[in-house]
């Protein structure tokens, strides 16, 4: 996929932040501050929600907003300087579980005392690790195109001057079996557009996964029936790069039975693409493994270890999942009372001018939102330790103590016997 933009929740910023990353990530990013709800097909403003800043402080983080690649040039450089050697353009054809070795497409081998397979949902880890193609077998639930806009184009069209106003400022549109997100990000002055499309009629290639730049013409086409302002954002848009989205929940064994074996991120728990909680899922996922691995002082934990992450991760990121499945649906709902009661419900707390989606018929969703936000990996994979890793290790140290006080008996008695 060609790069696009990339939201970044509380919980995944409160990571980065810990780790040293506050000046760098602030300086590629923007703050979200608010969004607002439109309908796809119309423009008609259904609501708006303005970020409280007590979720924010209550969760440790902030919501950004930042282009994926400078993200991940970020995190590259962060990765080279703690000492990690990097190999691009290296392509992985397979992977031998059992030997923990993985070959390279230039042939070379590669043996390591543990894998971590965080290839994506399309990789070969996942299928090495459970000897299934889950996600490819899988049928497409709608397409995603990924692209931005410079917002230079935008201010230069008076149609679209309302969406440049505030770069703090989001936008969701919500349509009959279609839904676009539109947000400004950091760094060169660009407006990120992510779009999801369910065409009545689409030849899915079995196989293809996604296209890295398909035509603007193309995606033009797939936003159907809907108001003036997404055609002309989709007009001034660069090439686009064209997914298939998957609705599938997390693999059932992250571990392959060698116990040297993993799999984290996509490649464990995909998520529809564009999802909100995409990269920072996978950003937990490593800063428990981190966390885990920092206790390391034998082989034969390795695999304790391994196993006590999908512990540890496999119900908040099935919960994870779940959520951002419905938030896809709730967006793309297609036209029908469901769809009328949604509407009704937001342009309700417009007319009494409330501006927190916390507010009213949402208010347990928005709890869920608080719970989902202010999540701490790092604080889950101590408490681990602190609970049964210590325990095991305190239970491994009397195992060897009998031993050796038993082998130290028979050699005495096998002493006095031959005396
Ligand atoms: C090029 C690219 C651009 C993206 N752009 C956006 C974006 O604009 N907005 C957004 O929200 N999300 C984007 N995503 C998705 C986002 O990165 C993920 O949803 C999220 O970060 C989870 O990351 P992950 O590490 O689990 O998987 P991914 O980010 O998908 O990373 C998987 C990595 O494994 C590599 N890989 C796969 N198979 C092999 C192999 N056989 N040998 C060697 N390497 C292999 C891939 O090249 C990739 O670098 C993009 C992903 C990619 C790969």
């Amino acid at each position: 996929m060609s790069h696009g933009g990339i939201r970044l929740p509380p919980n995944v910023v409160k990571i980065l932040y810990k780790w040293g990353l506050k000046d760098a990530l602030d300086a590629i990013s923007v703050e979200s501050r608010s969004f607002e709800m439109d309908k796809y097909e119309t423009g008609e403003v259904l609501g708006t929600h303005v970020w409280d800043d007590d979720i924010f402080t209550a969760t440790g983080g902030t919501f950004l907003l930042c282009h994926h690649a400078d993200l991940r040039q970020l995190l590259h450089d962060a990765a080279i300087e703690a000492g990690a050697k990097i190999h691009t353009g290296v392509k992985v054809v397979s992977v031998d579980c059992n030997a923990c070795q993985v070959t390279l497409s230039s042939g070379a081998k590669l043996r390591a005392d543990v894998l971590v397979g965080a290839d994506g949902c399309s990789g070969l880890m996942s299928q090495a690790v459970t000897g299934k193609n889950v996600f490819g077998d899988a049928s497409p639930h709608c397409l995603f195109y990924n692209t931005t806009v410079p917002v230079e184009l935008m201010q230069r069209d008076p149609a679209l001057a309302d969406l440049c106003i505030s770069k703090y400022k989001s936008f969701v549109w919500l349509g009959h079996n279609a839904g676009v997100t539109g947000f400004h990000l950091g760094g060169e002055a660009e407006f990120a557009l992510h779009i999801w499309a369910q065409p009545s009629r689409y030849d899915y290639r079995e196989g293809e996964r996604c296209t890295a730049e398909v035509s603007p013409k193309e995606m033009r086409k797939q936003l159907g029936h809907c108001e003036p302002r997404l055609l002309k954002l989709a007009a001034l848009a660069k090439s686009p790069a064209r997914v298939h989205v998957k609705i599938i929940p997390p693999l059932d064994n992250w571990v392959h039975p060698s116990g040297r074996v993993l799999v984290i991120g996509e490649a464990a728990h995909p998520l529809p693409a564009g999802s909100i909680q995409s990269g920072a899922l996978a950003v937990e996922d490593s800063a428990v493994l981190a966390k885990l691995f920092s206790h390391l002082r034998s082989e034969d934990q390795i695999p304790t270890f391994l196993y006590a992450l999908q512990e540890l991760r496999e119900g908040r990121c099935a919960s994870v999942v779940k959520c951002e499945q419905g938030n896809l649906f709730f967006q793309m709902m297609p036209h029908g009372p469901k769809q009328e009661r949604r509407d009704n419900m937001l342009r309700n707390l417009v007319a009494k001018g409330r501006t927190r989606l916390s507010s009213g018929e949402f208010f347990d969703q928005w709890e869920q939102v608080k719970a989902l936000f202010g999540y701490d990996p790092e604080d889950q994979a101590d408490d681990w330790w602190i609970k049964w890793g210590i325990l095991r290790e305190r239970a491994k140290d009397r195992t060897r103590d009998l031993e050796e006080r038993m082998n130290s008996r028979f050699s005495v008695l096998a002493s006095s016997h031959n005396v």
